[in-house]
């Protein structure tokens, strides 16, 4: 079956002009499959699962539509504008790219197939009970047993008990240590010790259904019918989802800060969970601030960087990754043109193999050492030892990892 790297779903929001970090975790799953393609000859897929229902989404469509513009036609307009930007700024083409939606028939149809499933092995379970509902907004939000103080919807203190069928999904502590000792997660300390927090501190009894007015229906299961899928379960799907036609979802690449909304869900639900790979947050990037001579610094040098610096990147690091990379690029440009000037007599001497480490280490998530390699290969083998047999290499592996020279 066809390996699946991709990143974690992305909200489809309308301000993704003025903020294309949040295209960070595409673009960096889209520069390790370039670098899997290069180490093993082969292509592969390239897979964009959008998450389009949630409380956000549906405020940015009420606050952003245009008047009579239908929920489905504003959402697939964010997605257009998301490819848009990526084949402007990154020559990266959406086509032959894969586009699923978390909203399409086909996608809701399977979890609701999914659904029925886990409630026939009690991986889910609908139960009654007291939930708190907000007494201002009237948002039903929690079991009545939870230790929460104000409403999450309008902060207001005034809650009252209601009685109402929900969603549930219980975890015992055995599924909690298998979860966390089973998922790979990249780079392994910080990332883990993430799982591990968001794993450890969900309720033994999570509340999988939510009051909103979009999302997958549950009414046909007995559950109340303001409530709808949580959609960060139908999203942990994605898996068992892509499984179904696409391929083996082996990798997911995500902010650490979004790892605890997928990672936990998806670890206990999917038998053969993906292994993830966190970035750090990125400061935000306008598109002002991208012209051509800069965009191959935002991919893939940047977003590669990012892999190793889960805590993220402030603007005084990036300031200094902008200098380095500068630099790297600038001798690049320099052996590749004093290559290209050498007397054809003292061509074709001793060949210096590209070193296969550097590759290995993007591949297993180590970039900060493999740029550390690169880029003594690029200044010491050849400002020293100009080959131009090596020519066409180091041309190909320069643009994988710091873009077009
Ligand atoms: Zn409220």
């Amino acid at each position: 079956m066809r390996e699946i790297i991709t990143h974690a779903p992305i909200q489809t929001r309308s301000d993704t002009l003025h903020k294309q970090e949040r295209m960070s975790s595409l673009l960096a799953s889209e520069a390790i499959i370039r670098i899997k393609e290069y180490a093993t000859g082969k292509a592969y897929p390239r897979i964009d699962l959008w998450n389009t229902i949630g409380a956000k989404a549906e405020t940015d469509y009420q606050k952003n539509c245009q008047p009579d513009e239908t929920r489905n036609t504003f959402v697939q307009f964010q997605i257009n504008e998301r490819y848009r930007l990526l084949g402007s700024f990154y020559d990266i083409s959406p086509n032959g790219r894969v586009s699923i939606r978390d909203d399409s028939s086909d996608y809701q149809d399977f979890v609701l197939s999914q659904i029925k499933r886990f409630l026939d092995m009690g991986i889910f379970v609908v139960s009654s009970g007291s939930f708190l509902r907000c007494d201002l907004c009237d948002y039903v939000f929690a079991p009545s047993q939870a230790a929460i103080a104000a409403c999450p919807q309008c902060k207001d203190s005034n809650l009252v008990p209601t009685q109402k069928t929900g969603l549930f999904m219980p975890i015992s502590t055995q599924q909690r240590s298998e979860a966390a000792s089973s998922v790979k997660v990249y780079p392994q300390k910080t990332g883990l010790c993430e799982l591990k927090r968001h794993l450890f501190t969900l309720p033994d009894n999570i509340q999988i259904s939510k009051q909103r007015e979009f999302g997958v229906c549950l009414a046909d299961f007995g559950v109340d019918p303001e409530f709808v899928l949580d959609p960060k379960i139908s999203l942990a799907m994605m898996g068992l989802f892509l499984r179904h036609g696409y391929g083996d979802l082996h990798t997911v690449i995500q902010g650490i800060d979004s790892l605890g909304n997928l990672a936990p869900y998806l670890a206990i639900i999917d038998n053969k969970p993906p292994e993830f790979v966190v970035h750090g947050t990125l400061p935000p990037i306008d598109s002002s601030k991208i012209n051509p001579a800069k965009a191959s610094f935002y991919f893939p040098f940047l977003v590669l960087t990012a892999l190793a610096l889960p805590n993220g990147i402030s603007q005084e690091k990036l300031k200094c990754l902008s200098v380095e990379f500068q630099r790297t690029i600038n001798q690049a440009r320099y052996a590749i043109s004093h290559i290209n000037g050498l007397p054809s007599d003292n061509q074709e001497q001793t060949n210096t193999p590209f070193p296969k480490e550097v590759l290995e280490n993007f591949l297993n998530y180590h970039p900060q050492l493999g740029y550390q390699q690169l880029h003594c290969y690029i200044y010491e083998q050849l400002s020293h030892n100009p080959n131009s047999s090596l020519l066409r290499d180091i041309r190909q592996m320069v643009e994988l990892f710091y873009g077009k020279i």
